[in-house]
């Protein structure tokens, strides 16, 4: 990052020695839940989603900068985004970045202002009007539907939905999935498919102990769902999940996997041309596909009652509905075969389908990011705002990180590492007087009004911190990490509690 000047021009200077009234009045928060605004004139950015993308930009504005004001504004009353909605529950570990994001959320000049969604409760324009940027890291909240006639049937849903529904995010607490089939069909072979696999077929002492919702954990002790199969348009050499998350499987207690030899043919011929990681990937799987296991293994896959398994080459062609014309009763796939090699290639359809008997299909082909305000621009095909290096393109003083900034995929490590280049693009442009921040902004302060004047309730991060605690003693009484709040109404009612 380039050393940053402080630009002093036309500002008024904040009082440097911070007694706690001028911390607050900095945190932008004073008293209780009350929002009050420094007068001191510093350049102030605001980021829109509370994920890992905002809280990332956020931490490498502040550290980048003394004087800077970062206010986040995030559509829920709970922050954190797809780490709290998307990561799997039995994937603790991976929430440990909460830690970090927390420590930004305290620092004196970060503010969190969760229950606005933007483009709604309040513009892009009026966002741009307060702040000297504007940064959006809103995520990629829809969903690539598959497009092919029977999507709309009973027991047919997207991974998104399903994963938000045991995550506990509110708007998908009505999903109430039907689990009362044998087999599962998840179409899309990357570590959401695993995800979404791993929590039907896991048993359910092992889900107990995460933080995955009551509701969820109920419904899957009912579930009669004994077989999930895996569908990749592709084959085993282009999977995209990870070796981790495909050791999981192998290793998940009470299953076996279920392979279709011929998927494997030419696979370990091609091995030594592959790259290390996806080489040790493939070995992996052709040795649970082709290997004959030995005895411990062979008994424990025996005395098993649940199947998993990758299906490869095949494409959804429809939704099979049941007799009553409700539900679904199965999915006629294409068989594909490869064009090309390696990682670009491409599947073709041979002409042949196949139909798969199942109760319970869920669509896992990626995540999607929608337009939120139509004053910003967004590359509809792409389903990302079109940027360059961060810095949205013909938008001037407007920024995007994270998944709506590369499309909706990569890690969390990924996203941090393309939120910092963000934030360095936007210091270059502080720096270089190309974001012109010589004029005082009111930030918050006028934000806060135009909420009141809408009747717009906004939670602060000591609210979260209200939910963060009750959660985790509603958890503590049932032997879980925390018992999540479900529905918007109850998180507001915990922070004013
Ligand atoms: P998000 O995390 O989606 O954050 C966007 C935020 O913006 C949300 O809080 C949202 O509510 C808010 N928002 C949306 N619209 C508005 C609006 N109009 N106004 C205000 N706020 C708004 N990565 C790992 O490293 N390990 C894992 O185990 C892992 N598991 C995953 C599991 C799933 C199911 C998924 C989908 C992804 C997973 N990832 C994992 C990837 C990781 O979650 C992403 O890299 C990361 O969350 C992307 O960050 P983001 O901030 O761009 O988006
Ligand atoms: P993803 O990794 O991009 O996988 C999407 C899958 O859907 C691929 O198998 C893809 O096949 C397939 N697909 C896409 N369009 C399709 C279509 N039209 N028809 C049939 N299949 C189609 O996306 P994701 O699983 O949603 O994960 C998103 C990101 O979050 C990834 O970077 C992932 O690693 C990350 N994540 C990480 C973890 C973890 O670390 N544990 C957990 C969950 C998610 P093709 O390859 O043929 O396109």
């Amino acid at each position: 990052m380039s050393g940053h000047k402080l630009m002093f021009s036309g500002l008024k200077l904040c009082p440097s020695g911070k007694n706690r009234w001028t911390n607050r009045l900095l945190s932008g928060v004073s008293g209780r839940g009350k929002a009050s605004f420094s007068s001191c004139s510093r350049p102030k950015v605001c980021i829109v989603g509370s994920g890992p993308a905002g809280f990332y930009t956020a931490q490498a504005l502040i550290k980048a900068r003394q004087d800077v004001q970062v206010d986040i504004y995030e559509q829920l009353p709970v922050p954190f985004g797809l780490v709290r909605f998307g990561v799997a529950p039995d994937h603790p570990e991976v929430k440990n970045v909460i830690n970090t994001f927390t420590q930004t959320a305290k620092q004196s000049r970060c503010s969190f202002y969760g229950n606005v969604t933007v483009g709604k409760d309040v513009s892009i324009e009026d966002l741009q009007q307060a702040y000297h940027a504007v940064v959006l890291s809103y995520g990629a909240e829809g969903n690539r539907s598959m497009g092919v006639p029977g999507e709309d049937l009973a027991g047919v849903y997207s991974a998104k939905d399903f994963v938000g529904w045991y995550n506990g995010l509110p708007s998908c607490q009505e999903l109430s999935p039907d689990l009362s089939c044998e087999t599962a069909v998840i179409l899309g072979q990357g570590n959401v498919a695993l995800d979404v696999a791993r929590i039907l077929l896991s048993p359910i002492d092992l889900l107990k102990k995460t933080d995955i919702t009551q509701p969820a954990l109920e419904a899957l002790s009912e579930s009669l769902v004994r077989r999930v199969l895996i569908v990749g348009r592709r084959g085993p050499k282009q999977v995209a999940c990870t070796i981790k998350e495909v050791r999981e499987m192998v290793n998940l207690p009470d299953t076996r996997p279920e392979m279709v030899e011929a998927d494997f043919e030419g696979v370990t011929e091609a091995l030594k041309d592959l790259p290390r990681p996806r080489k040790r990937l493939t070995e992996l799987m052709l040795k649970t596909a082709l290997e004959i296991p030995g005895e411990k293994e062979r008994e424990r896959r025996n005395a098993a009652s649940r199947v998993w398994g990758f299906r490869f080459f095949r494409s959804p062609v429809e939704v099979l509905a049941h007799p009553d014309h409700k539900r679904t009763a199965g999915i006629r796939l294409a068989v594909n075969r490869l064009e090309g090699e390696g990682e670009g290639s491409r599947a073709v359809l041979t002409g042949e389908v196949e139909d798969v008997t199942c109760g319970l299909v869920i669509s896992s082909i990626g995540y999607r990011s929608l337009p939120i305000d139509p004053a910003v621009p967004f590359d509809a095909g792409k389903a990302i705002v079109p940027n360059h290096m961060g810095r949205v393109q013909q938008a001037a003083g407007l920024y995007c990180s994270g998944w709506v900034k590369t499309g909706p995929t990569g890690v969390i490590a990924t996203t941090m590492n393309n939120s910092f280049d963000t934030a360095r693009s936007l210091m270059e442009d502080m720096d270089s007087g190309k974001l012109d921040i010589s004029a005082a902004k009111p930030g918050s302060q006028s934000i806060s009004a135009l909420l009141e004047k809408r009747g717009v309730k906004a939670v602060i991060f000591s609210d979260w911190e209200r939910m963060d605690r009750l959660e985790m003693r509603r958890g503590e009484a049932a032997g879980k990490p925390r018992e999540k709040l479900l529905t918007v109404e109850e998180m507001l009612q915990a922070a004013r509690n």
